[in-house]
């Protein structure tokens, strides 16, 4: 039956509206809609997958493409949202079906793991996550003698960057280490060589990092007969941020769809923050001329996000940039109050100002979920959590320590991962060292002796444990035959092996208790999986962000705050959002060492954090901060200058205010608030 009157697009603005029905009835042409910061994008690409569908699309054969796993599901609850207008009941059967809408990675897994056998690839694959990769990476140093501390070869950390680079932005090493990693340019050989053996490693162990499920999709897409297939089992493909692929992504998106028919990308390019991981804003400005004819470009200038103030600031600071972003966003959203320029004495001071901020608002009625702290490293909220806990306020943090980083919760999934492939030897020497005894030659032998036998349990079975093994031995072989038969059905898998790994969990690491609980709180995500292989893939790519080692998860429904790194904030929005060190070593993060094209990216993050805000702002100045982990010179306070992306002249746009306003019994936070007006005037003498 016909859909009702087209009300749901009447909330649209004139060329929002042109975007949802580009190419409505016929084979679309590519479509790119590029716009600034709370334009309607993402919305707009919302109201657009509902506008296909109710026009007889099939939601099987739509594929969405988000930055994180979050997105993705708050795409789809808002295409349901939306599609309710329209379909009343029946918006959830549709929307079920809309089961590819993911991130670039895990679409890549899922689809790996359906072609594995025409490519070589065991489907049992496991994948790594960077701190897997790393490991791997490091161990294979030590194999091939790089790792010597005389020799100064690369950190395996520098390592994995070099090689994901070369691999993401399809360059080669020469191109990479010429261009980002300098220092490391005489090891050109030796790094060729270890990233030989490195692929070789993964192969033999069946495992794939996160550059791999581009890779090999991007490898596949470029087989004719697979890319045919994998491209017409979609009729749309639709991406938001596009501005932060990858060249990999691109090629896998025109492999797919090289005519561009069905495809919908829509970005930003002055929210580019990624280029550090490879992304290239290339994509999205040669987007319309990769295809012939071009495709269709739609720009967006209205905010709607934004108060009037706010914009202007967030404006002015954009304008400073090298590059010209042409799209000056306008918004009807009147208001007084201009976003505030806090200058603080310290860290500390920080933290208390922000939080009496947020407890105010709450009392005036904002809720704790409509307000947002934002800063440009996860280290930097250290304070703001202590005094968050202290006041009892709940948050969850985000993009920082993950969840799944903890030793405990990492751990247990290194024991799941082992047993679903048991070539996996990062997981395996994990698992192994566990026990009491085993260090890494005996669990080096363990694997070789799985690896050989027939079948990795009846290897395991016939090894004799040495006796400072032998007591915890029994248990561990029990668990393993257990978990490889899957005799304990999923998801009780989980519980197993935390009965098996609580003593030892003990005898591990402190505060027991709370990492019990966080255990606790795994088995319940995994019990909304369908099977022990879909929950590792998507816990390893996009983790559930909690900040269980601080103030422990909130409850789903309570209200809590939100901490987030500015990278991880992209796409939201909030009504009060804080910004966090808006100084210079802070924001822009790289000084000295930094060349322009990365302070400029800096420039694009702060631009991103202020455009989080819908009504009220606060960028945070402390005077003095703690600097951590400065190579070679251990953690150390440095003085704090205004942020060089707030210029002289674009203080109009800011209330400035000083807190707190009595002068302080400390000489020192008096002293450096001198020295900080001096330096300013010196640097502005210069302007
Ligand atoms: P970003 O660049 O930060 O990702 P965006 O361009 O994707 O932003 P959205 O998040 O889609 O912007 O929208 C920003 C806000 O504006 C949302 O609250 C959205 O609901 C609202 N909005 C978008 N279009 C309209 C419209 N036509 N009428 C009213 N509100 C709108
Ligand atoms: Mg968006």
């Amino acid at each position: 039956d016909s859909p009702k009157p087209v009300d749901y697009l009447s909330s649209l603005n004139e060329r929002q509206r042109l975007a949802v029905e580009h190419g409505s009835g016929k084979v679309a042409r590519p479509l790119l809609i590029i716009a600034g910061a709370g334009s309607g994008k993402t919305n707009t690409l919302a109201h657009r997958v509902v506008h296909l569908i109710v026009n007889g699309a099939d939601p099987r054969r739509i594929l969405l493409m988000t930055f994180s796993r979050r997105a993705a599901v708050e795409m789809t609850k808002r295409v349901e949202r939306i599609a309710s207008q329209v379909l009343g009941d029946r918006a959830s059967v549709m929307t079920d079906g809309l089961t590819w809408a993911g991130t670039f990675h895990s679409v890549g897994a899922r689809l790996l793991r359906d072609y594995a056998l025409d490519i070589g690839l065991d489907p049992a694959f496991t994948i790594h996550d960077r701190e897997d990769s790393a490991d791997l990476m490091n161990l294979i140093r030590h194999e091939l003698g790089l790792s010597k501390t005389e020799s100064r070869f690369p950190a395996k950390q520098t390592c994995l960057s070099i090689y994901s680079r070369s691999v993401n932005a399809q360059a080669p090493l020469d191109e990479v280490l010429a261009d980002d990693f300098p220092w490391c340019h005489n090891w050109v050989d030796e790094l060729k060589k270890l990233f030989a053996a490195y692929v070789e490693a993964k192969q033999a162990q069946n495992v794939l990092d996160y550059d791999d499920l581009l890779l090999y999709w991007a490898e596949l897409a470029k087989e004719a007969a697979f890319a045919e297939e994998i491209g017409s089992r979609f009729d749309h493909i639709l991406v938001d941020e596009y501005q932060d692929t990858n060249r990999l992504q691109a090629a896998i998106l025109l492999a797919l769809k090289p005519d561009g028919s069905g495809v919908t990308v829509v970005g930003d390019d002055a929210q580019s923050i990624y280029a550090f991981r490879a992304a290239d804003i290339r994509n999205i400005l040669d987007f319309p001329k990769s295809f012939t004819p071009e495709a269709e470009v739609v720009t967006l200038d209205r905010n709607y996000r934004s108060t009037e103030p706010i914009l202007a600031a967030a404006n002015a600071v954009i304008a400073e940039a090298e590059e010209r972003f042409t799209k000056d966003l306008w918004t009807e959203r009147k208001s007084s109050a201009k976003p505030a320029l806090v200058t603080v004495r310290d860290d500390t001071a920080q933290a208390t100002y922000v939080c009496d901020a947020i407890l105010a608002e709450r009392e005036a009625g904002t809720r704790l979920k409509e307000q947002a702290v934002l800063f440009r490293t996860t280290h930097h909220s250290g304070s703001l959590e202590v005094e968050l806990t202290r006041r009892n306020i709940p948050f969850v943090k985000f993009g920082g320590l993950k969840f799944l980083d903890s030793a405990h919760v990492k751990d247990v999934l290194a024991t799941l991962r082992f047993a679903e492939n048991p070539r996996d030897r990062v997981a395996g020497f994990r698992v192994l060292q566990l026990l009491p005894g085993v260090g890494p030659s005996f669990a080096g032998q363990v694997i070789d002796a799985m690896e050989t036998a027939l079948d990795p349990t009846m290897g395991l079975q016939a090894l004799r444990a040495p006796q400072r093994v032998a007591e915890d031995w029994p248990g561990f072989v029990t668990l393993f035959d257990e978990l490889r038969r899957k005799s304990s059905s999923w998801p009780s898998d989980l519980e197993h092996v935390r009965l098996w790994y609580e003593p030892h969990l003990e005898r591990i690491h402190e505060s027991a208790a709370a990492r019990r609980g966080d255990l606790m709180q795994l088995e319940q995500i995994a019990a909304g999986y369908p099977s022990r292989e879909r929950f590792l893939t998507d816990l390893t790519l996009d983790p559930p962000a909690a900040s269980s080692d601080h103030a422990g998860p909130p409850h789903r429904d309570d209200d809590y705050l939100f901490l987030s790194t500015i990278h991880s904030a992209k796409g939201q929005e909030w009504k009060n959002v804080y910004v966090l060190n808006v100084v210079d070593g802070c924001i822009p993060a790289c000084l000295g060492a930094g060349e322009r094209k990365e302070i400029e990216e800096e420039r694009r993050l702060l631009y991103v954090a202020m455009t989080r805000a819908k009504d009220s702002l606060h960028l945070m100045m402390p005077q003095r901060f703690y600097v951590e982990n400065q190579v070679g010179r251990g953690d150390r306070h440095v003085y704090g200058l205004r942020s060089r992306f707030i210029p002289d002249h674009a203080l109009q746009h800011f209330e400035q205010t000083t807190w707190p306003v009595a002068e302080t019994k400390s000489g020192m936070g008096a002293r450096s608030r001198a020295s900080v007006d001096l330096r300013a005037r010196m640097r502005g003498a210069w302007s």
